[in-house]
């Protein structure tokens, strides 16, 4: 059960990935993925596609999200897994969640203008493939296209993340209505990337696990493509201190950007709960 090559996390053109839900099926299972879920953020618009297509290469699927969340005043993301991609509350709040990213993108523009990036809300615009899904990533891969940045990940060093010039405080949904609207919807809330959080102090990132398993949050991503080695240990530990289940996912873009591609990630240590055995009844096939 634990050795068992599941990929919960990825983006595709419905959010900031680069490739469409049946691309990225046909990648998964390309790469000896066993388990796969899309989950893009604030989105489920990608989801009977994404099924449909994993069904058709006889790729075992979970429906999925990854949901923004402001927490303590900083940006925390909560994947949802074997959710109903069609459940009211949880549409209705992701949409919720949605609005404000186009008002965001303009600010973030005008702040790129005053350091002499011009017209980067249409630059940025050219690579969204959802027009209520305008990220901060469409935006890194227009000052990259300029030559403004090599990488995007030199772009989130130098712009648009807390003091640099781009970024715009946003507030995302509260951490309760996340996990309600994933837990009501028949899933089970995950902690995204735990250790791409800086938090001031390790209080807050406790406050974070208490509050989210008192939310009815089930479990944290353990294995994920941005985690070292020694994250991993550290949230492996994290998940039995606080009786987590434990995820895996690459958390895949673009074959151009990512440093992880689907499916090539450490297995789970065998002593933990994988989320998958939580979730045996809400597999598609
Ligand atoms: P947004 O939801 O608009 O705030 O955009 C967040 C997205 O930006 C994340 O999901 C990542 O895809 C990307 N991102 C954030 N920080 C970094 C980083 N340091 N390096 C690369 N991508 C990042
Ligand atoms: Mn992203
Ligand atoms: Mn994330
Ligand atoms: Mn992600």
């Amino acid at each position: 059960m634990r050795i068992v090559n599941a990929d919960l996390h990825c983006h595709s053109i419905v959010s900031d990935g680069t490739l469409t839900p049946e691309a990225l099926a046909a990648r998964a299972h390309g790469n000896g993925v066993e388990l796969w879920s899309l989950t893009d953020h604030d989105e489920v618009g990608g989801q009977h596609r994404a099924a449909a297509a994993a069904r058709a290469l006889g790729l075992p699927y979970l429906c999925g999200v990854e949901i923004s969340v402001t927490f303590a005043g900083m940006t925390v993301h909560i994947v949802g897994l074997g959710i109903d991609p069609d459940d009211a509350q949880l549409v209705a709040g992701l949409a919720h969640t949605r609005g404000g990213r186009e008002r965001r993108a303009r600010e973030m523009a005008e702040q790129l203008a005053a350091v002499g990036i011009r017209g980067a809300y249409d630059g940025a615009l050219k690579y969204v493939g959802n027009p209520e899904l305008i990220s901060r990533t469409h935006f890194a891969r227009y000052l990259v296209e300029t030559g403004v940045c090599h990488d995007t990940h030199e772009v989130f060093r130098r712009f648009l993340t807390e003091g640099k010039p781009g970024y715009v405080e946003h507030r995302w949904a509260a951490l309760g209505d996340a996990v309600r609207w994933i837990t009501d919807a028949g899933g089970v809330a995950v902690i995204a990337h735990p250790a791409r959080y800086a938090w001031a102090n390790a209080t807050q990132e406790y406050a974070l696990f208490a509050e989210f398993k008192a939310h009815g949050g089930r479990a944290v991503e353990v294995v994920t493509g941005s985690h070292s080695s020694a994250e991993i240990v550290r949230y492996a530990d994290m998940a039995r201190e606080f009786d987590l289940a434990a995820s895996r996912g690459s958390d895949f873009h673009s074959p151009d950007e990512s440093h992880t591609d689907l499916g090539a990630l450490p297995y789970l240590d065998g002593r933990l709960t994988p989320v998958w055995e939580l979730l045996a009844h809400r597999v598609l096939h």
